[in-house]
């Protein structure tokens, strides 16, 4: 393609990006396809000769469009937002279009100061300590991952990478890990993957606010003990994925310094919201946590991928994970950072020039009024639900985050109860004009609805309520 077709193309698409954004409503939010559908429309064989760009987009629109779920939709409240914003997709079309690895200082000196730069702008914005260094990692359970691998070579004085567990007389359940059974399942998934073992992954009860009770973890802890154990890492959450659940900070990093245990936090989408001042709370105690992770790819107006890693001790960091062949040497030494021995990829894109775009763009001050706005009409709509007699909530409002289901006349057989919510989920996810997912609350079956996406506005939670009762008291 030569340059002018590029200019031509890229100008007809920006448009259509445009047009896009500003109509996406018009679309279903969850695409509205059988499975195979979308595979079907795409050839088995590829092209042997080359093809118009205008019949590629004609099949990307007609073939490929109805087989995506709109995440940029504004009725979307599924799962976690993944968020989009203006301002960040301009930054990865620069992104794409300069296409440099930043791996070391000097393949792109300018992505390795900025991503020193906007991290420490990211820490100051959440109230983070000083001290915290921030590295972009491309997804929270790669933090996670990272910061188990950290937890394991400190315990092992930084042999396991060396000499490998077994040749360490490690039988493989030598070492346990700690998070509460409200955690996202990337920290048992990091376990598996850093060869800990599955097992040795203590699910420690919650309280009635669904946050980790740290006299459990201490009996873990013991038991574990006496069994001749070593415990080297806990996993607290701020957020949980199903309920939003906090877990409390200061008591279980208190609980790690005397047991000299690593703290990790996983903040993956409640870490955006810590820009607030007023929900700085639940950071109490984080002065005791070695790594910390939030995703702006979730909730704060950056594209995926961009989780935002934090270290007390990057050399520990380092000492995990660098490995530097003949030819990633950097000349400049200790005098630059080569972020490639901070995360696992040797390859990295040039991911802070989105969050730089974005930080400036709208400004803490606008950032910050946006999730606010998210709170407050969740609250609106968390009282909504509360008052109304025939639905019930399940987990209570966290941030922007709750769960319900329909009850009606007072039902109590869970069975009938679990058909009905599935049923209701079906419905409005079928109908195309909302999208929520379900979760599981102390065994019931409930729905979860989160509101973070950035073109929502008060009216689409709205009209998201009044869409449930109709379908709700149409089905019952
Ligand atoms: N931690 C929590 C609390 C989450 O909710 C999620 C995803 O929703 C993750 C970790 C994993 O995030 P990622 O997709 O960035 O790996």
């Amino acid at each position: 393609m030569d340059n002018e077709t590029f200019r031509r193309h890229a100008h007809e698409m920006v448009d259509w990006m445009a047009d896009y954004l500003a109509g996406v409503e018009r679309y279903p939010v969850r695409a509205q396809v059988a499975p195979g559908e979308i595979k079907a429309k795409l050839p088995a064989e590829p092209p042997a000769a080359g093809e118009a760009m205008e019949t590629i987009f004609a099949d990307f629109e007609h073939d490929v469009l109805p087989g995506m779920t709109h995440w940029q939709h504004p009725s979307f409240f599924a799962y976690f937002p993944a968020n989009a914003s203006p301002p960040s997709v301009l930054a990865e079309m620069l992104t794409a279009t300069l296409a440099a690895q930043c791996m070391l200082w000097q393949t792109s000196p300018a992505a390795s100061e900025m991503e020193d730069r906007v991290l420490d702008w990211l820490r100051q914005m959440l109230g983070l300590p000083e001290g915290f260094a921030g590295v972009i990692q491309d997804s929270a359970t790669s933090a996670t991952l990272v910061a188990l691998l950290t937890a394991r070579e400190r315990a092992t004085g930084w042999q396991a990478n060396q000499v490998g567990l077994p040749a360490l007389g490690r039988d493989g359940d030598d070492f346990t890990i700690y998070c509460s059974d409200e955690s996202h399942s990337s920290i048992e998934k990091g376990v598996k993957v850093a060869g800990l073992g599955r097992e040795n992954l203590r699910k420690v009860e919650t309280d009635a606010d669904f946050a980790m009770r740290p006299e459990a973890l201490v009996s873990a802890i013991e038991a574990d003990r006496r069994a001749g154990r070593t415990p080297i890492c806990v996993v607290a959450s701020l957020g949980g994925t199903g309920t939003g659940a906090i877990d409390p900070l200061r008591a279980i990093g208190e609980i790690c310094r005397r047991e000299d245990i690593w703290l990790h936090v996983d903040a993956a989408w409640a870490g955006s919201a810590l820009i607030l001042p007023e929900e700085r709370g639940m950071l109490d105690g984080i002065e005791l946590a070695d790594s910390f992770v939030f995703n702006p790819h979730k909730w704060l107006f950056t594209n995926f991928d961009c989780s935002a890693y934090f270290v007390r001790d990057p050399e520990a960091l380092e000492r995990t994970l660098a490995l530097v062949p003949e030819y990633l040497k950097s000349p400049e030494g200790r005098a630059v950072t080569d972020y490639q021995n901070w995360c696992v990829p040797l390859g990295r894109r040039f991911r802070a020039l989105k969050l730089w775009f974005v930080i400036r763009s709208y400004g803490v001050e606008g950032l910050q009024d946006m999730i606010r706005a998210h709170i407050d009409w969740a609250r609106e709509l968390f009282d909504q639900v509360s008052d109304a007699p025939d639905f019930e909530i399940l987990s209570p409002l966290r941030l922007s985050l709750f769960s319900f289901r329909y009850r009606p006349d007072g039902e109590d057989d869970e069975a009938a109860l679990e058909a009905l919510n599935t049923r209701l989920l079906a419905a409005l996810n079928d109908s195309g004009r909302v999208y929520l997912t379900q979760n599981r609350v102390r065994g019931r079956y409930a729905i979860r609805f989160v509101v973070g996406q950035t073109s929502t506005e008060r009216r689409h939670v709205q009209a998201a309520w009044r869409l449930i009762q109709e379908t709700a008291r149409g089905l019952a």
